[in-house]
């Protein structure tokens, strides 16, 4: 075997790391690229510009020179803003000294409180369909990934049975995301104190992303952090990405318990050191007045929701209706296609991009994911293009 050989390179890289496929959203949307004139309907990102306010202060802070690192943490301004906000969203409160964490986006936060929690063979729940990164993030680890598969049936939320079913004395850590990409599943605030009673009795700790908490359109946001006896086992996750339409920023934070908020630290400090400074300025500013900000954005996705379910219940595709996010997670099971090829279909003849299910685990088969943070008038050239394909079908 010589370096310089291409299979030997790559029999060299670590197994757990070499054996994960790619992101199935990359792959397809490197297909997407080389096409003209798609409406896409695929990266979960707001079409939203971050409000101007939120620019200046980047900017200003550039004007002034601000370019150094901060605190591993972020900078205390930052904690302080995010205490006092996480405290008027969930009523709990977080020490900014000890129990704030500022990440570069919910991914990083994500991956520190994996690696900070879970040692070889441990085993992970969470519920699929889910974000693509929530197994590999495990897998990085070494952990076990083992997953409750949620069907439209259940509204896409893991029943308490499911999860009694795969909880094991190696279990250490349940992940949870609601609302959901990729189904917009939302959770009252009975079944999250179910599935808080669950962690309790079984002693396991919680990995709450509450990315999309702002972007509800039913019913009040329920957070596990606000359940007596939570706060004390839960890692609780947010940012600025979507909410704030601030993807580019990278800017997410953790609020956990002081000992495990220091153990990530220690990570994020000998890897990322700090989030870069301007974000963190930038962030500062988003807090300033955030119902304002987000308000806006929110109205304009109910509508977008409301005219997408419509126009698949129109077409007589199956459709739940989310709660949440700015997803939709229709089935397309009745058309005998798999999930990638519609969506390879529906691209090569309608030059429309939806994201095949098996991208987010592989009970998404017989689905496709529809982001429907992109401008009305594309969603109903959409709409209509998917309706002349389906009935071809
Ligand atoms: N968690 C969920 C559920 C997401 O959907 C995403 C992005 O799509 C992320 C985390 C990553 O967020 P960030 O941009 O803060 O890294």
């Amino acid at each position: 075997m010589k370096m310089n050989d291409p299979k030997s390179l790559r029999d060299r890289i670590a197994g757990h790391v070499r054996d994960i496929p790619r992101s199935g959203i990359r792959d397809f949307f490197d297909i997407v690229s080389t096409r003209d004139d798609v409406i896409s309907l695929g990266v979960g990102e707001p079409d939203f510009i971050t409000p101007w306010h939120i620019r200046e202060a980047a900017i200003k802070a550039l004007e002034q020179g601000v370019t150094s690192y901060t605190s591993n943490l972020g900078l205390l301004a930052l904690r302080k803003e995010i205490s006092g906000y996480v405290q008027k969203i969930t009523g709990v409160s977080y020490n900014p000294e000890t129990e704030i964490l500022i990440a570069v986006g919910v991914s990083e936060a994500m991956d520190l409180a994996v690696r900070a929690l879970v040692e070889p063979g441990d085993e992970v729940l969470y519920h699929e369909p889910c974000y693509v990164s929530y197994s590999p993030v495990v897998i990085f680890a070494h952990g076990v990934p083992v997953k409750v598969e949620t069907t439209a049936e259940n509204g896409f939320k893991p029943t308490i049975a499911q999860l009694e079913a795969k909880v094991t004395k190696k279990t250490k850590l349940l992940m949870l995301n609601f609302p959901t990409n990729p189904t917009g599943a939302v959770l009252s605030q009975k079944e999250v104190e179910e599935i808080s009673a669950f962690a309790i009795k079984h002693d396991l700790i919680v990995l709450t992303d509450e990315i999309y908490g702002e972007l509800t359109y039913d019913q009040p946001h329920a957070s596990f952090i606000s359940v007596p006896g939570m706060k004390e086992r839960t890692v609780y996750l947010h940012g600025f990405s979507k909410a704030w339409a601030m993807t580019g920023f990278r800017m997410g934070f953790s609020c956990a318990p002081p000992e495990l908020t220091e153990a990530m630290m220690k990570i994020h400090q000998y890897t990322m050191l700090c989030a870069p400074v301007l974000s963190q300025k930038a962030a500062i500013e988003a807090l300033r007045d955030p119902e304002r900000d987000i308000a806006e954005m929110r109205d304009s996705y109910c509508v977008r929701r409301n005219y997408m379910h419509h126009a698949f219940q129109e077409m007589g595709v199956e459709c739940h209706l989310p709660g949440g996010a700015f997803y939709m997670f229709p089935s397309i099971e009745k058309f005998g296609l798999s999930s990638y090829d519609f969506a390879m279909k529906l691209l090569e003849e309608e030059n429309v991009a939806v994201v095949p299910g098996t991208a987010f685990g592989a009970c998404g088969q017989g689905s496709v994911r529809c982001c429907y943070a992109t401008a009305l008038d594309d969603i109903k050239e959409a709409m209509t293009r998917i309706a002349r394909f389906v009935s071809k079908l």
